[in-house]
This record gives structure tokens, C-alpha cells and sequence, in this order.
């Protein structure tokens, strides 16, 4: 960002100190990095004050500083230094990032959804960044802090920017989308994160929709076609993605190979390709598409754009395995509906006469977790030839397909990754596919690493 100070105090309660000629190019609330010119933003938290620490702001480069009202200022600071003063800091973050928002006046879309944010945002920079100067979301600043940093963090020739909206509660997204007045919307989908909050599926529905609360007049909607709970969600600008047929954009022709997915839109006979995983990646890509039609980005820049998706690490990564293994590292999280999602994508996988899917603990689900453990039994299916547990939770999944006595499927389950390292290792072939999935508390990458290819 670059900002005048002077721009700064028409939203601030009160301003002290020298307050001409300064440009200010960044925020920043972590005195531990450099910020040359920037803006100082004292958050105050449970167990920390940021305003105990402006001096240290000061020596990183900070030139000026918000401040909440009643706070004490630190008797070393110089009498001319500027101070922008408020009743609540982030509060007034959010206000000048929607003020610099209006300034820069880019197109927006947001993102959100339980799975496939991230996934989807980088998807639609792949494409809008074909024809126009896009920013999007790093990392995980997709909450009612992160969010205006972001906003803030654009440069002023950004044409598209794309903003992840996160929310663990209602009332966080409705409050995000208000801010960024998004051009375009979308929701990836309505799993099971955030339950213990929002009591069912339907709170968390209901808490995704708060993304329309902003949207434009006339933004488009983009959401899950598949999701019964987002069926009632109809309308001109709404484009309802999905496999489908009660989908206003549906999804057909899918084919997976061991290099990605092929699929095309309706009647269309352009065919798309993304060199990844997975039948929700597909609809990710969708999203991005219908975003590249809105935007009037041609079909073959389209095309290129999603050819050229980094996939990233442990979600759905493939990755060469010893004795010309493969295997689909989507060790990065899960939940019931992503480790579905990617049960979905070991099955639809061809070529491979053994498939393996080696599932570990699902945390944070609340009181039902042992019952969403177990039902994750009912979609192993047929084409699936062993299923590896892992862990204590794991050890649900397990039970249950032992008490369905399938014929064609091997169970083994085992307490720690050390004891899975034996029955995996006795798998490994050119005909092979194995799929490993848990939260992220498992770290299974390490009992991947255990079977890779030797460089
Ligand atoms: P976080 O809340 O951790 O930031 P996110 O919403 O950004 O997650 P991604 O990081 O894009 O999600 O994807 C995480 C996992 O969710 C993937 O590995 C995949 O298993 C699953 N996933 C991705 N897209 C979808 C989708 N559209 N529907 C269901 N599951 C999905
Ligand atoms: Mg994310």
C-alpha cells in the first residue's frame, strides 16, 4: 500500500504528532520484522499488549503508529512522531483496508468454504492472472485481522485481488464480506470443520452464506451444485457447480489418469486439464473457471493457466515411490468430507491393481467422532484393496469394515505409524497406488518419507 498520513487521520479519532509529507507503504503488527515506512498496529491480546512494544516498532522502521484511546504512550517516544488515535486498533484496520480497498478499486472475489479455499484461490490466480495484475491471500491471513492486511498488502496497480475468507463462527464472514464488497463470491463447499462451534451442517451453511452479505449488486454467486444444504441458494447471478444434474454448470467427460484429470462444462467441447488429484480439485478448477468467464479471459489462456497449477505440498501430492509405487500424499489435514473426497480419488484412479488407502485420526469433530470415524467405513468401496488404520481414532474406521467381512478387501490396523511401516512395505509395486490421509496432528508424512523413490 502506499497511504498519506493525511488520508490516515480522516479516519482516526484524533491525531498527534508531525502529520504532513508522510508516505506510508505497509502495516505492520510484529515488531520482530523489518517495516520500513510502515503503519504500526499495537493489537491487544491475552497474553500480549502490542503497545508495550512501539519502540521496538520504531527501531524495525515504523514511522507512525495507531493507537487505542486510554493507553499509556511510552515516555521515551519523541513528541513529533504520529499518532493516529482509536478505540479499537483492529476496528480501524478494517476501516482504512476498505478504504484503500475503494481507492485501488480492483475486482474482488472471495473465497470460502470448509475445504478447498486455499486450493481454489490459487486455481483462480492461475487463470486471472493470464490477462491481469492479481494479488491474493498469503498464507493463512484469511480471519478479521488477516484479512485487511492483505487488502493492505496489495499493490496499487492490482487489478483482481483474491481474498480467503476463514471463519471458525457465525458473524466472522458477514463482517469480512462487508468490508471487501466482493465482485465475485464463491463457497467450495459445506463440510464438517468448525462443528463443535456451529452445532450442525446447517449452522455451518448458514455461516457461508454470510459471504453474500457484501457481494455487489449483480456479483455473481458461485457455490457447490452438489451441496443439498446450498440447493435453496437460486438466482440469476448464482452458478451452481457441480457433478449434478440440478447444476446450472455441470461438470462431465472426467477422466484420471496417473498425470491428473481431464473434464469439460456443460455441452462445452473445450477440454480441461489440471495436473492433479481428485474430483473436488476438478470443481475447484470449475470455480476458477467460471471466475476466468466472468473476467473475459480467453479459453486458451484458460487452459494454460490451469496447466500451470503448482500442486501444493501433501494435498493430494504424488509423489514416485520405491519399486514404481505411487503415492498420493494428502497427509496435510482431514475431515470426513476431505477424507471421503480423497477415498473418491483413489478409487477413480486407473491402472492400478492394488489401491491402499492408509487413514489415520480425524481430530477436533466433536462428540460424533466416533461415528464419523466409523462411517468413513461405507466409502471404502469396491476397487479399494487394503485399508491401513492408524492411530486410536483410526482404529474405528477399521473395526467397522471388519464387521462388514468384505471379501476383497484387507484390513489392518495398527496403534502407530512405526507398526504400519511392515504391511505397507510388503505392498509396494509398480501396480500400486497408495493413499495416505489424517489430520495434521498424525504428521504421516513421516511414515511416507519411509517408502519414497532413492535419488
Ligand atoms: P484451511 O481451512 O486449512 O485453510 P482450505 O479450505 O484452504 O483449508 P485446502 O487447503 O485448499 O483447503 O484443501 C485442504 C483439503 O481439502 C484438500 O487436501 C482436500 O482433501 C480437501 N478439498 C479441497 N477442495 C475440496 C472441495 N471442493 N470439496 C471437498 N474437499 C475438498
Ligand atoms: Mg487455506
Amino acid at each position: 500500500m502506499k497511504l498519506d498520513i493525511k488520508e490516515l487521520i480522516t479516519l482516526a479519532d484524533k491525531a498527534t504528532g508531525k502529520q504532513d509529507h508522510l508516505l506510508l507503504e505497509g502495516v505492520s503488527k510484529d515488531t520482530r520484522q523489518k517495516s520500513e515506512n510502515a503503519l504500526y498496529l499495537p493489537i491487544a491480546g491475552e497474553r500480549f499488549d502490542g503497545h508495550d512494544f512501539l519502540l521496538d516498532a520504531i527501531k524495525q522502521g515504523c514511522t507512525a503508529t495507531i493507537w487505542q484511546e486510554g493507553k499509556e504512550l511510552p515516555a521515551e517516544l519523541p513528541e513529533d512522531f504520529p499518532v493516529l488515535y482509536t478505540t479499537d486498533t483492529v476496528e480501524y484496520l478494517q476501516k482504512i483496508s476498505k478504504f484503500y480497498l475503494k481507492k485501488i478499486n480492483p475486482v474482488v472475489v472471495a473465497v470460502t468454504g470448509s475445504n478447498g479455499k486455499t486450493t481454489t484461490k490459487d486455481m483462480i490466480e492461475c487463470v486471472s492472472a493470464a490477462n491481469f495484475k492479481t494479488y491474493k491471500t498469503q498464507g493463512n491471513y484469511n480471519n478479521h485481522i488477516g484479512m485487511p492486511l492483505t487488502i493492505l498488502a496489495m499493490e496499487e496497480s492490482t487489478e483482481v485481488l483474491i481474498l480467503e475468507m476463514g471463519m471458525s463462527n457465525y458473524g466472522e464472514i458477514s463482517l469480512l464480506s462487508k468490508i471487501a464488497e466482493p465482485d465475485v463470491a464463491v463457497i467450495t463447499n459445506i463440510g464438517e470443520s468448525h462443528l463443535e462451534q456451529l452445532g450442525s451442517r446447517e449452522g455451518i451453511a448458514k455461516a457461508k452464506l454470510e459471504i453474500a452479505v457484501g457481494l455487489k449488486q449483480g456479483g455473481l454467486f458461485i457455490i457447490d451444485g452438489d451441496e443439498p444444504l446450498l440447493s435453496h441458494v437460486k438466482g440469476e447471478n448464482v452458478l451452481q457447480v457441480g457433478f449434478g444434474d440440478s447444476s446450472t454448470l455441470k461438470l462431465s467427460n472426467i477422466k484420471t489418469d496417473a498425470k491428473g484429470v481431464s473434464f469439460t462444462l456443460e455441452e462445452g467441447t473445450t477440454v480441461y486439464r489440471i495436473p492433479m488429484l481428485g474430483r473436488h480439485n476438478i470443481k475447484n478448477a470449475a470455480y476458477a473457471i467460471a471466475v476466468g468467464h466472468y473476467l473475459n479471459i480467453e479459453e486458451n489462456k484458460i487452459l494454460e493457466g490451469l496447466e500451470s497449477l503448482k500442486v501444493t505440498s501433501m494435498r493430494l501430492e504424488m509423489k514416485s515411490g520405491k519399486k514404481e509405487t505411487l503415492l498420493i500424499n494428502d497427509a496435510y489435514n482431514a475431515s470426513p468430507t476431505s477424507m471421503i473426497a480423497a477415498l473418491e480419488t483413489l478409487s477413480e484412479l486407473k491402472d492400478y491393481s492394488i489401491k491402499v488407502a492408509v487413514l489415520g485420526d480425524m481430530y477436533e469433530l466433536g462428540s460424533n467422532e466416533e461415528e464419523m470415524h466409523r462411517n468413513i467405513a461405507n466409502h471404502v468401496d469396491e476397487t479399494i484393496s487394503h485399508v491401513i488404520c492408524v492411530g486410536q481414532k483410526g482404529a474405528w474406521i477399521a473395526d467397522e469394515l471388519n464387521k462388514q467381512k468384505r471379501k476383497n478387501l484387507e484390513v489392518i490396523q495398527c496403534l502407530t505409524k512405526e507398526e504400519a511401516i511392515k504391511p505397507i512395505e510388503k505392498l509396494l509395486s509398480k501396480d500400486t497406488a497408495i493413499l495416505f490421509k489424517a489430520s495434521r496432528g498424525m504428521v504421516l508424512e513421516t511414515l511416507i518419507s519411509t517408502f519414497l523413490e532413492e535419488e
